[in-house]
């Protein structure tokens, strides 16, 4: 399909608003209103820059999609939102082009729109019980229940309409939040607004977790999560950066000595994991965290001033087919690769990655060699990576996750000739806060516990996020931190 502009997009979309402005419709004229295309940069130009692909919906196109809806009167799109925002409310008042009443309504229970519009799994989540959706027999034709949400969370930005939550009376009482993910954020938020101080401690030097070091720009400009941290500034919320709960001061040390009434934990799941095959310590392997962290909060591609200048690779294999490595695949372009292969063990269909990633991963260059794994990688004699030996796979029968298990082909090892290579196999808990805290007890997949209130063992203490549920996704983060700052709000409340 030929590539269309932001201008063409909206020519469209006020065409269509003609036809439909002033009208009673009935839900059979809303099921006939063409679905609105996300405009988004031209691929090949936009695969060696940095700036966001998406460039989100214009005025005329919000209202159209809007109209789409069936405002159906059992509401299943709010089943499917972790949070519960409420969907048919909101796109309501944009079809009415009431757009300040639409982000006030979503910010009734999501703190993060114009983030959780653009990075939500929404397919899966609300996109994935709407109506209209379940009529087409695809999610993706669903109303654009995301794309919504992100126009007037950036309308609001972009026009200074965004109000600042009122806060109640200053009670004297400390929280400590440990780590500066969305998780985190959000607790900070709810905390700040009951009154309480809130002090964030964060590992690395800027606030964000995630959202900041490991979705790449071209997803979530780093400019739209600052806002939200500057915004928890005016709030008073405090940040203590390069700050290392469990070595800089143990959590206890800032319970008993620095006094804090009540903490959250919300440290993520930030530990790669690794395949284990010979030559995975040879330079040019990279853990996608790592990588992804070098590009984005080092600015590693800035070769001339990065402290840390990300390392030359002209073809780079990835290994792993979640949306982890879509986004090093296609941050291996902008930062200099001439060809970047993505290699998977079993097939298209079992690809776990949402189906626009993987789109925008193809439109850009990205290669897919499916049915192959890397056994070993091969290096030269300056101990850099200079290729992958793979086995071929063929697929047998079903497993418990009811994919199609891969099963190699004896003898079929080839080589892939490389200077890079990417692991993006899932990320694991890290161990550190619960080595140095005594009582604070974690799971057997090393996941803190904690109870429906996000209480953990410890008392005082609260936790939530990736941390607590392994890796997951923003909104559910932020949906468990708002249920533990609700239970600190209340326990500091007696
Ligand atoms: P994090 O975001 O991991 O934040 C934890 C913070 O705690 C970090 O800043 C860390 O530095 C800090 N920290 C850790 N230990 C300590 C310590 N001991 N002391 C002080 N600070 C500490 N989700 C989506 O919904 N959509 C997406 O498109 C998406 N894409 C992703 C792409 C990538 C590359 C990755 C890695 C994840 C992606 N996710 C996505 C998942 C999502 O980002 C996470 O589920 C979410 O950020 C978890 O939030 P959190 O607050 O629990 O932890
Ligand atoms: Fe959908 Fe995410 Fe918005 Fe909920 S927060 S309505 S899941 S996009
Ligand atoms: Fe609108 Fe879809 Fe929700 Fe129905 S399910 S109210 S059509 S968004």
């Amino acid at each position: 399909m030929a590539h269309k502009t932001i201008e063409e997009l909206d020519l469209i979309a006020k065409k269509e608003l003609e036809k439909i402005q002033g009208k009673e419709l009935t839900n059979k004229d809303r099921m006939a209103i063409p679905q609105m295309e996300m405009p988004s940069r031209e691929p090949k130009e936009r695969s060696r820059q940095m700036s966001e692909v998406a460039l989100g919906y214009t005025e005329a196109q919000a209202v159209v999609e809007a109209s789409r809806c069936l405002q159906c009167k059992n509401m299943p799109c709010i089943a499917g939102c972790p949070v519960g925002v409420k969907i048919p409310q909101f796109i309501a008042k944009i079809a009415e082009k009431d757009f300040k009443g639409a982000v006030d309504t979503i910010k009734e229970t999501s703190l993060l729109p114009a983030i959780c519009g653009r990075v939500c799994p929404q397919e899966k989540q609300c996109q994935g019980q709407c109506t209209v959706g379940k009529v087409f027999k695809s999610a993706e034709k669903a109303v654009s229940i995301g794309r919504l949400e992100r126009f007037v969370a950036d309308w609001e930005r972009e026009n200074n309409k965004v109000t600042m939550p009122e806060i109640a009376k200053k009670t004297g009482k400390k929280v400590a939040v440990i780590g500066a993910g969305p998780a985190g954020l959000t607790v900070a938020a709810d905390c700040a607004r009951a009154g309480h101080q809130v002090t964030v401690f964060e590992a690395f030097h800027k606030a964000g977790g995630v959202m900041m070091y490991g979705i790449p720009e071209f997803r979530l400009p780093k400019a739209i999560v600052q806002n939200e941290i500057d915004n928890l500034k005016k709030m008073g919320v405090e940040f203590d950066f390069n700050f290392l709960v469990g070595r800089t001061n143990t959590l206890d040390q800032l319970l008993e000595e620095k006094n804090f009434d009540a903490a959250f934990v919300g440290t993520g799941a930030g530990l790669p994991k690794f395949m284990k095959i010979p030559g995975e310590n040879l330079i040019g392997v990279f853990s996608a965290n790592e990588y992804l962290t070098r590009a984005n909060l080092m600015k590693g591609y800035d070769k001339e001033h990065a402290a840390t200048p990300i390392y030359d690779a002209k073809h780079v294999v990835v290994c792993g087919a979640g949306n982890v490595a879509m986004d090093a695949a296609r941050m291996a372009f902008r930062l200099g690769a001439e060809e970047v292969d993505i290699v998977y063990r079993r097939t298209r269909a079992e690809m776990p990655a949402r189906l626009e990633e993987i789109a925008h991963a193809e439109e850009e260059g990205v290669n897919f060699r499916f049915l192959e794994n890397p056994v070993e990688v091969l290096g030269n004699e300056e101990g850099k990576v200079c290729g992958v030996k793979v086995l071929s796979y063929e697929l047998g029968e079903p497993d418990a996750s009811g994919r199609r298990s891969p099963v190699p082909i004896p003898g079929s090892e080839h080589e892939i000739p490389c200077d890079a290579m990417i692991v993006a196999l899932g990320n694991g808990s890290n161990p550190l806060l619960v080595k140095t805290t005594p009582g604070l007890n974690q799971d057997s997949k090393g996941h803190i516990s904690v109870d429906e209130k996000q209480l953990t063992s410890k008392a005082k203490v609260w936790a939530g996020g990736d941390i607590v549920l392994g890796a997951a996704t923003v909104i559910l983060a932020m949906g468990e931190g708002r249920k533990a700052a609700s239970a600190i709000n209340e326990y500091l409340a007696k």
